[in-house]
């Protein structure tokens, strides 16, 4: 089975993006837009709240769309950081930085 887990270590099947769309609940959009226009300082638009995972190829949250970390690891080819030689740089030390269950996620795969 396809991992859930982000390039980053963020478990996307616990992101109320990735639930808002396989619920198909307009509800939950609208909550997670206005949580994460607060979050990011600007406005999101709940029919942009849409997200199969950081590992879909398809549908894609915006913001994850264009995650410098998500570039580098496919870049490198890579399914998370967990696997990258250069594992615990400075980008991806910003995300885990904001909570320390997404390193975590991580040092499971890499165990
Ligand atoms: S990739 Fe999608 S499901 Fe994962 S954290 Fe980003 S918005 Fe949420
Ligand atoms: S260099 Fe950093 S962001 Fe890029 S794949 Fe490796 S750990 Fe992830």
């Amino acid at each position: 089975m396809e991992t859930m887990i982000a390039k980053c270590g963020i478990d996307c099947a616990q992101c109320d993006a990735y639930k808002a769309t396989i619920e198909d609940s307009d509800e939950l959009r609208v909550k997670t837009a206005q949580q994460w226009s607060k979050m990011f300082g600007h406005q999101i638009d709940p029919i942009t709240i849409n997200c199969m995972g950081c590992q879909s190829q398809e549908t894609l949250f915006s913001h994850c769309q264009v995650c410098g970390i998500r570039s580098c690891a496919n870049e490198k080819g890579l399914t998370t950081c967990a696997d990258c030689p250069d594992y615990g740089c400075e980008k991806v030390q910003q995300i885990w930085n904001h909570d320390g269950k997404i390193k975590e996620n991580l040092e499971r795969l890499r165990a």
